[in-house]
């Protein structure tokens, strides 16, 4: 007798399994794009030259030492944080309205926030855009919230934001319900609302009394500018909006598996922060008890030098130009080849991912005949793509269509 014999094997998370799928297969011409990671014109992940020299210049620092961080996390870490997000001239920080929280990257900035919106302000409903990174559901209700909902994003036909469908399913969307919004580079479609699109959302929320919780795990990395990324969420605070974003130094950073990120909290009158502080410090005792240090204090290091925050520019410009030229080649090759269809929204999109227009079929015909990794709904992360292996990959997606 086991107590275990009634567990069912649980379903494949689908990016994971293409990952190793494509380790395992031996074909030369192979190509992942299904992982959201950044790599070189060689295919090859990278380490920031600016991360390497951090964690240098940190590995002699004697003074540091291996003692628990407080349940918060690293203050200098935190506070630089929301300011990058907010801007150091925001009002929410000059006004000590805003906060942070070192978090287990952007998953965990979501389910800190999700939990303690759960726990303290007895959050139920919560809406994410259709379609959606695949963990906001699974965070949202493993957080506590009941009710999953989606508003209308990606228009099909359009292939872009269906802006009628999402002002029309936010409108009704019951008060007090939280809205899940990715700050830039929208994941999967790649596709960003338009500064006056994101003028129609914020007056929604605002009449329907919803909350706004941004999710941003990719500023810098989608334009290559960090305050143009942090726009639609600068416009908020600016507007007195409360709210929560999460932010990941995954992408950014490329700290993927340093699980380094934060949650900044936006609140209209700083005489409610010593609570909320206080009550997130419960959230996060009972769930990890306080966060890993070595990536804050990267990421802390290179914020708080004037030096180093260029040469952290620079190595974010070296990734967002080599994304944005790939999505130009690609659309070329598309289009040399006379591939049926329009391809214009290759290089429309913004950010890590496209949104190819494969559906599942052709999608998987990639996979299977062309040894091309990419997610059943057509997803492809720019990444993947390569000087050496653009060619073939357009070719594949030419032989798939046609
Ligand atoms: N949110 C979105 C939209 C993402 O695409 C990702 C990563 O792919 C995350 C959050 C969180 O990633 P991480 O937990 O690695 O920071």
């Amino acid at each position: 007798m086991s107590w275990f014999s009634s567990v069912e094997l649980g379903p494949p998370i689908e990016v994971f399994q293409l990952t190793k799928q494509f380790q395992e297969d031996d074909f030369p011409q192979k190509v992942n794009l299904g992982v959201g990671a950044y790599r070189t014109d060689e295919g090859k992940p990278w380490v920031l030259p600016v991360v390497r020299a951090a964690e240098k210049t940190l590995a002699n620092d004697d003074t540091l030492n291996k003692e628990y961080l407080p349940v918060l996390g690293l203050d200098l870490f935190s506070s630089l944080s929301t300011k990058m997000l907010l801007g150091n001239d925001s009002a929410a920080v000059t006004e000590n309205r805003a906060f942070g929280v070192q978090t287990l990257s952007g998953t965990g900035a979501l389910r800190v926030g999700a939990e303690f919106l759960a726990t303290y302000l007895g959050r139920t409903v919560f809406y994410y855009s259709k379609p959606t990174w695949e963990n906001h559901r699974l965070i949202f209700l493993n957080a506590g919230f009941k009710e999953a909902k989606e508003y209308r994003y990606w228009h099909e036909e359009k292939h872009g934001l269906d802006i009628e469908g999402l002002l029309e399913d936010l409108n009704n969307a019951p008060e007090g319900a939280v809205i899940i919004l990715h700050a830039c580079a929208h994941n999967p479609t790649g596709c960003d609302p338009t500064q006056e699109q994101w003028g129609q959302i914020a007056k929604v929320i605002r009449e329907k009394k919803l909350f706004p919780f941004f999710d941003s795990a990719y500023q810098g990395f989608a334009s290559g500018d960090l305050d143009k990324d942090a726009w639609a969420v600068r416009s908020f605070v600016n507007q007195g909006f409360e709210l929560f974003c999460a932010q990941s130094y995954a992408k950014n950073f490329g700290l993927y598996n340093e699980r380094t990120g934060n949650l900044s909290i936006v609140l209209n009158n700083a005489a409610h922060i010593p609570a909320v502080k206080s009550q997130i410090t419960w959230t996060v005792r009972g769930m990890y008890s306080n966060p890993p240090s070595h990536g804050a204090r990267i990421v802390a290091h290179v914020l708080n030098s004037k030096d180093l925050f260029e040469q952290w520019r620079g190595n974010i410009q070296t990734m967002s130009s080599r994304i944005i030229e790939m999505r130009k080649r690609l659309r070329e090759e598309l289009e040399t080849l006379r591939t049926p269809g329009n391809w214009n929204h290759i290089t429309e999109q913004i950010g890590m991912f496209s949104y190819t227009g494969l559906n599942q079929s052709q999608s998987q015909h990639m996979v299977k005949k062309h040894h091309v990794y990419m997610l059943k709904s057509g997803r492809i992360s720019m990444c993947g793509i390569t000087p050496n292996n653009v060619k073939y990959v357009a070719a594949s997606i030419y032989e798939t269509l046609t």
